[in-house]
């Protein structure tokens, strides 16, 4: 049997695209994947999704969503997709060692913030560790937080965090910042911020008490450690594109995220679309992913009507 469409993915992209097709009657089946809910599960409460004055916690709204996604037909396969061959028609996708075809593929398998790798990062992840500051900010209002990185991402959330926080810290492991000058200026000019160069953090202190109370830093020329207290640490040392899979398959961009045509999902293989963060490295929301998932959902029942008629 030959799908009309397979979604790859379960964040907000795939979700949406999910309930826009599945409206549209076209039947699709989504490849949940190794982390369903994606990224938006390992936050805690979502507060800038538009129709949840309250909040909502990430992982309830992921859950939302694919409810929404299955009361209109979805069929939800709980496994992550192996292998996919674009080469012919029909697309194949490959799944716990079976192989479906599909008419048309929505890929949305989003982007994995880096991690410092820590144990303790992982034991504080939510609880004063983040990767985002537009989300989590809020909960940091006259706290002391530290930012680890020195590109655009670290200046970017490092001033940001300033609205919130009552300091910001940058720890950077050179003596140089990466960023653009004028990002660089910025955060220089800020007197909330400060700078500690040549710094790694090698353990994220709080694993105790079950919430982050500070750092233990090494200078990376010294060997040097020492302590710092701080209530929360953002890494902003970059995302990765969930991408491994396409590989070969499809355009990648030089930082390997897929390359969709202008103002479309359209990717480089007829009938393949890209959505959410696996092709965004610029806006990272939950909403701009959603919003482009519908875009990519809409593209491929255009397509398949184009292709039926
Ligand atoms: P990035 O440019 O790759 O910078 C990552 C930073 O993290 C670097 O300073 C790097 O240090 C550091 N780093 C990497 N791994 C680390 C580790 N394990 N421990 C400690 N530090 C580590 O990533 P990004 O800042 O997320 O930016 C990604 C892209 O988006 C860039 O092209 C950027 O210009 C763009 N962006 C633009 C804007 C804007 O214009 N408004 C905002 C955000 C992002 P080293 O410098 O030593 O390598």
């Amino acid at each position: 049997m030959t799908h009309r469409l397979v979604i790859i993915g379960s964040g907000p992209a795939g979700w949406t695209a999910a309930i826009y097709a599945a409206r549209a009657l076209l039947k699709p089946v989504l490849f949940e994947g190794a982390e369903p809910g994606g990224q938006l599960t390992t936050t805690t409460e979502v507060e800038n999704f538009p129709g949840f004055p309250e909040g909502v916690m990430g992982p309830e709204l992921m859950e939302k969503c694919k409810q929404q996604a299955k009361r209109f037909g979805t069929e939800v396969i709980s496994e992550t997709v192996e292998a996919v061959d674009f080469t012919a028609r029909p697309l194949k996708i490959t799944a716990k060692g079976k192989t479906y075809e599909a008419e048309s593929v929505i890929i949305t398998t989003g982007a994995t913030a880096r991690r410092l790798g820590l144990e303790s990062e992982k034991a504080l992840y939510g609880k004063g560790v983040s990767a985002c500051a537009t989300c989590d900010g809020f909960f940091f209002k006259e706290k002391k937080v530290l930012v680890v990185g020195g590109g655009d991402s670290a200046m970017e959330e490092a001033d940001f965090l300033t609205r919130f926080a009552s300091e910001v810290t940058i720890i950077h492991r050179r003596d140089a910042f990466r960023a653009s000058r004028i990002m660089q200026d910025r955060v220089l000019k800020n007197p909330k911020i400060n700078v500690i160069w040549n710094a790694e953090v090698v353990e994220i202190l709080g694993v105790d008490v079950g919430r982050v109370t500070g750092v233990r830093l090494k200078d990376t020329q010294t060997g040097e450690t020492r302590e710092l207290a701080a209530d929360g640490v953002f890494s902003a040392i970059g995302h990765e594109p969930n991408t491994k899979l396409f590989e070969g398959v499809l355009e990648l961009d030089e930082k390997k995220y897929i390359k969709t045509k202008p103002d479309s999902a359209q990717t480089n293989v007829e009938g393949v679309f890209a959505a959410g963060d696996v092709q965004d490295a610029k806006y990272r929301q939950a909403v701009t992913a959603a919003g482009s998932g519908c875009m990519a959902a809409l593209e491929a029942e255009r397509f398949l009507n184009d292709l039926n008629s």
